[in-house]
């Protein structure tokens, strides 16, 4: 193991600073760490060229220019459903195996233009359709955690890439996307932490959309000092996304001595569901107790409207797909099948090769909510359905109960086994993997995933904590404290 791959920003630039490392050489281990953690699958497309020039551009402005960016030198991984002009954009789909954006995403540019590094687009279900990275057309992604050849555990999604290539050290930070809990369930699994920001507050234009409602670009690091340095690089208004709030950012701040005191954590009691192992209740139980010892308010609260969430969500989410996938048509781009004679039949030979299963099941299901007949009846109902889920988080947080912030687990187990989570069906291996974390999609409210202890099996077990809309500086406060408190153990023999 390189003790530089596990390094924090700051640690790194400071290494740059004291010369005992330089972004040249740091983008060099970072793109060993990539070869010797192939058969993880992280990476869909290393960019190599573009990183030795993106590190010799930092490099510069350290040792000669003198002025540096906040992200000069620091390694990032892009999930492969955000564009990137001139590197290959697949959502690893054969729909775009070939498909070559002219334009970067925002959150990508704003990287760059702080001055991080690319090492390369990652890996993910198809469109990130999916909560295991386990339905990509270059194959799964593996945890890298307990790692063998033969028996190995999913790494979650649907941005396993991501979280893989930032465990393992292949890079510092990588951005996921998270319409369900995308970026927080992969974080969970694989040890790291994940943050899913407010809805609107970083810009979604150049993600290839899956759910517009719901889609937030994540933030996946191995510590919440990154996550929060990623954050104020990322976040704020852009012309391109009307969606994004219009407020200017201030940047959040973390306080070394932040007190929880004054802080009021709730415990929703619905999310103590079925088929949550022991262990993870133990795991929650265990930071409740830490979080009482720092003087924290811990009550029980409820949010009643839980458990439909995720039927709520199936619905909404095959509807805003069947409009989506509506631009893959074999015409404008796209795979474009050779042998046809009309025009539907190439639209239906182009979908039927260029998707997966899972893909086009939802477009069909999707278009029969939306039917005249049956949009009353699904889409208005779960519409209905969806006020009243973000009206329980209003209501803990904005009334009698008046919580600042929620303590839930991110995922009811430890990381399913590949073998045992395939024999599933997507819809089944969704409803499990996202029951603690998609409500908070619903609601646009931001959420993190922090990584606690390992379980029996070696393998990480990690907590979520959400807030009210743009309450990421108290969020990541109590975060970090969180981290300090607990110390979860870095990943080694990588
Ligand atoms: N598992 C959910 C789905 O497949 C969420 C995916 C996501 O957040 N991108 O829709």
């Amino acid at each position: 193991m390189n003790k530089f791959t596990t390094y924090t920003i700051k640690e790194i630039h400071k290494a740059y600073r004291d010369k005992l490392l330089t972004p040249t050489n740091f983008v060099d281990l970072c793109l060993q760490k990539v070869k010797q953690t192939n058969e993880l699958n992280a990476f869909v497309f290393v960019t190599d060229d573009e990183v030795e020039n993106h590190a010799i551009e930092s490099e510069k402005r350290f040792y000669i220019d003198k002025v540096t960016k906040p992200l000069d030198g620091i390694s990032i991984g892009i999930k492969d459903n955000f564009c990137t002009s001139n590197i290959p954009t697949t959502c690893a789909s054969e729909m775009l195996r070939n498909f070559v954006p002219t334009y970067n995403a925002t959150v990508y540019a704003r990287l760059r233009a702080a001055g991080a590094c690319l090492i390369g687009k990652c890996n993910l279900d198809e469109f990130a359709m999916g909560s295991g990275t386990v339905d990509s057309i270059f194959g799964p992604t593996r945890n890298p955690w307990g790692y063998k050849s033969e028996d190995w555990n999913i790494a979650g999604g649907s941005s396993g890439g991501s979280a893989v290539a930032v465990s393992t050290g292949a890079c510092v930070a990588a951005i996921g996307s998270d319409t369900g809990g995308s970026t927080r369930n992969p974080a969970a699994l694989c040890g790291i932490v994940g943050l899913k920001p407010t809805y609107g507050l970083v810009s979604r234009y150049g993600l290839i959309p899956l759910v517009n409602s719901m889609d937030v670009p994540g933030i996946l690091c191995r510590t919440v000092e990154d996550a929060a340095m990623i954050l104020n690089c990322v976040a704020g208004p852009d012309l391109f996304d009307s969606t994004t709030i219009k407020k200017e950012y201030h940047p959040v701040s973390l306080k070394d001595d932040f007190d929880l005191s004054t802080v009021k954590i709730g415990i929703p009691r619905e999310y103590h569901c079925e088929g949550m192992s022991e262990e993870v209740i133990d795991t929650w139980r265990y930071v409740v107790d830490l979080l009482e010892k720092e003087k924290a308010m811990i009550s029980s609260i409820s949010l009643p409207h839980t458990s439909v969430s995720i039927a709520v969500y199936s619905i909404l989410n095959q509807c805003e797909v069947a409009s989506n996938m509506a631009r893959y048509d074999g015409l404008e781009y796209g795979l474009r099948t050779k042998e046809q004679y009309s025009t539907e039949e190439l639209y239906a030979s182009s979908r039927s090769l260029g998707f997966n299963n899972v893909v086009r099941s939802r477009i069909f299901a999707g278009n029969y909510f939306l039917l005249t007949r049956n949009y009353e009846k699904y889409f208005m109902k779960a519409m209905k359905l969806r006020r009243l889920i973000s009206d329980d988080f209003k209501n803990v947080f904005h009334g009698e109960a008046n919580v600042d912030l929620l303590l839930t687990p991110t995922t009811l187990s430890d990381a399913p086994s590949y073998k045992s989570f395939v024999s599933k069906r997507n819809r089944d291996q969704c409803a499990f993997q996202d029951y603690c974390t998609q409500p908070a999609n619903m609601a646009g409210i931001p959420a993190i995933s922090i990584p606690i202890r390992l379980s029996e099996n070696k393998l990480p077990l990690s907590l979520q904590l959400m807030g009210p809309i743009l309450s990421e500086e108290l969020l990541l406060n109590v975060a970090r404290k969180i981290e300090t408190l607990v110390k979860f153990p870095i990943l080694d023999k990588v």
